[in-house]
């Protein structure tokens, strides 16, 4: 049994406890013990006075230093943490070691932010009366940051808040998801080895009701960061109160082609934008737009790939399309595919449902009222829909609550970047899918899918607060 650790002791003989179940096979991966709110009580303390009586006087070469060491060990562990990640996400295997080679990287590039934090000198003259005066704005940490994160990507997305975090000389409480704890759990170890002191990261192992909610309620937490749905990201927003607050939130993510797209291009790019890890990606592309001329075409070659992909076991090299996190998810994904086909809407590949599998789905004949357009599908389901204008497709695009990236296609520099000033989003890619992310670029959200960015430098930004200090001259 593993468990919250906390001040580096682990606590791991709790009566409350949950299994994590591999969603492929059933069977049990560990047994975790669960956090109650003494502990994260517990957590939080420690982590307030490890932030004033350790990080404070942490240096930045210090921070920098066991950032690296952490990235150099978990390329070390690639296939350790890869394998852990298949078994408690469901994640096919190539996948899986992709998101640990993303995840390197972000604690490399937080290791180099680190020792690039300045500030700068204020013109103090510039205001009458301000002659004989110093200003400097210094850049400083918030204290202990709650770092809230969901099981898509259980450690890239937890390193896209615990790297700047620790980077910009916080402390940091960490809530993994309930469901992907055990790679959690290896990432805090990895940080002890590599020489980070006890309290700087505290993970708490516990659910979202029981240590979610009061994390990020609390006086002596200074900013919380979350990763996850809507609705949770919601009721943190009312209920954090005066702490910053990050939210990565979701997306129905449109992909336009007009027709001058490479089609071919465009397809084995879609399949994989729309079907990587079943869709659980919350930049999947959802909505593809297809400008009428190439529309039976397109729709052609990319049912025909769709149905090529091989489903199966996520441990299995060549596997493309594995489980879903449960099987309440795809059963609730098929239903909303089955709402659809009630409401008109036709399935022109897969679904299929059968336990946590539910087959890549391509749906046409789509109202944008069904709910996998106007929601987060969060499932290997996408909707191919034909347009004739320019000025169309960028209304339905923009027709959502939602706003985090999206794909335009074609050969068009002004059209492309015409639409991409058009569209309503925290990101436009030209000529890739909406899928796609760097881990160094701006990243997040407008409308409701969130605030705030990450990415690791604009997220150590988000990790820091600025602090003046002014100083009159003898003169
Ligand atoms: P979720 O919202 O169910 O859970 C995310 C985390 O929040 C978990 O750790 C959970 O325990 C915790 N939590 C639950 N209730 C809470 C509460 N009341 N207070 C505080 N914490 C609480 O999300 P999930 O199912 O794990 O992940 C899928 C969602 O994440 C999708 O909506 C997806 O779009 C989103 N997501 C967004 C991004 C992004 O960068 N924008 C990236 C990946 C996933």
């Amino acid at each position: 049994m593993i468990g919250s650790i906390i001040n580096g002791q682990e606590r791991n003989t709790s009566e409350n406890t949950t299994d994590v179940i591999n969603p492929y096979n059933k069977e049990k991966v560990q047994e975790i013990a669960l956090a109650s709110r003494d502990d994260l009580e517990d957590a939080i303390t420690n982590s307030f006075d490890t932030f004033h009586n350790t990080m404070k006087n942490m240096t930045a070469h210090e921070r920098a230093d066991i950032l690296r060491k952490t990235a150099d060990l978990l390329e070390k562990n690639t296939e350790e943490f890869a394998q852990t990640i298949v078994k408690e996400a469901g994640k096919p295997i190539t996948f899986s070691r992709d998101e640990v080679g993303r995840a390197v990287q972000v604690i490399r590039f937080a290791s180099e932010e680190a020792k690039h934090i300045s500030g700068e000198v204020v013109p103090m003259d510039a205001a009458i009366g301000g002659e004989g005066r110093l200003g400097l704005v210094k850049r400083v940490p918030l204290g202990v940051v709650g770092a809230i994160t969901p099981f898509n990507f259980p450690l890239n997305l937890s390193l896209h808040k615990i790297a700047p975090a620790i980077a910009a000389g916080n402390t940091v409480i960490f809530k993994p998801a309930e469901k992907t704890p055990i790679s959690a759990h290896m990432l805090t170890k990895l940080f002890t080895e590599a020489g980070l002191p006890a309290g700087v990261l505290n993970l708490v192992t516990g659910t979202g009701k029981e240590v979610g909610e009061p994390l990020v309620q609390h006086d002596k937490v200074h900013k919380v960061s979350f990763t996850g749905s809507l609705p949770v990201g919601r009721s943190i927003r009312k209920t954090a109160g005066l702490k910053k607050v990050t939210l990565e939130l979701g997306s129905n993510s449109p992909n336009i082609l007009f027709d001058d797209t490479d089609v071919e291009q465009a397809v084995k790019l879609l399949v994989k934008g729309a079907f990587a890890f079943s869709g659980q990606v919350c930049i999947s592309a959802q909505r593809v737009y297809v400008q009428k001329n190439i529309y039976d075409q397109f729709l052609e070659q990319y049912i025909k790939q769709t149905n090529d992909l091989k489903i199966g076991n996520p441990e299995d090299e060549d596997t493309d399309i594995g489980p879903m996190i449960s099987e309440e998810e795809a059963t609730r994904a098929k239903q909303w595919v089955d709402d659809a086909v009630e409401n008109g809407a036709k399935i022109a590949a897969g679904g299929d449902q059968k336990g946590t599998i539910l087959t890549p789905t391509i749906m046409t004949n789509v109202d944008k009222n069904m709910k996998i357009i106007a929601e987060e599908v969060f499932a290997p389901i996408v909707s191919v829909i034909p347009f004739d204008t320019e000025d169309e497709v960028v209304g339905f695009s923009n027709d959502s609550i939602y706003g985090l990236q999206a794909g335009v296609f074609t050969k068009d520099l002004d059209r492309a970047l015409r639409v991409a000033d058009k569209l309503e989003m925290g990101g436009v890619w030209i000529n890739e899918i909406s899928t796609y992310r760097q881990d160094n670029h701006p990243y997040g959200g407008v409308k409701q899918s969130g605030i705030g960015k990450e990415g690791v430098k604009y997220a150590v930004e988000d990790m820091t607060q600025l602090k003046f200090i002014g100083m009159k001259l003898k003169q």
